[in-house]
């Protein structure tokens, strides 16, 4: 088996560099394994003990772990799939650094964007239709659809 790894250098806006308490109370809501990952971030710890306060990139990394679990568990593989992710400053700048690991780049790929646009929801960023960025309420009360989400990833996998 082989390892496809998919960067993204990531610049959080200043407003949004740190992880809210709604934002992460919305996204453990509706992603319960998302606080059961282990992150090894400074102590060996479970995410949810991390995720407030935590930098948005690091947030980023996890949606796609959990995605790329719940894909995996959709498609029956074996837990010994390649599974990984890391999240690290970059020297001398503001941006960040998210790595992700998994045997299928397409699928890794899709786990990135959707983390997206998880982010964009729990944010209460979601783009209106012209394509603007627009403040939504919160809480919000249209909640992503993660199965829908995960299909999506496993339509990857089955190309
Ligand atoms: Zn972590």
């Amino acid at each position: 088996m082989s390892a496809a790894f998919v960067e993204a250098m990531v610049l959080p806006a200043a407003d949004h560099l740190q992880v809210p308490a709604a934002a992460a109370r919305n996204l453990l809501a509706l992603l319960p394994g998302l606080g059961k990952q282990v992150c090894v971030s400074g102590k060996n710890r479970v995410f949810a003990d991390e995720i407030v306060g935590t930098q948005s990139p690091h947030l980023l990394e996890h949606l796609c772990i959990e995605l790329m679990c719940q894909e995996a568990r959709l498609a029956g593989v074996p837990a010994t799939r390649i599974l990984t992710g890391e999240t690290s400053w970059q020297h001398d700048s503001e941006l960040m650094r998210v790595r992700i690991a998994y045997d299928d780049d397409l699928v890794a790929l899709a786990s990135l964007k959707q983390a997206c646009k998880l982010l964009d929801w729990a944010y209460g960023l979601d783009r209106g239709d012209a394509g603007d960025k627009r403040p939504a309420p919160a809480p919000r009360d249209t909640v992503p659809d993660i199965s829908a989400i995960v299909q999506e990833l496993h339509t990857f996998r089955e190309r």
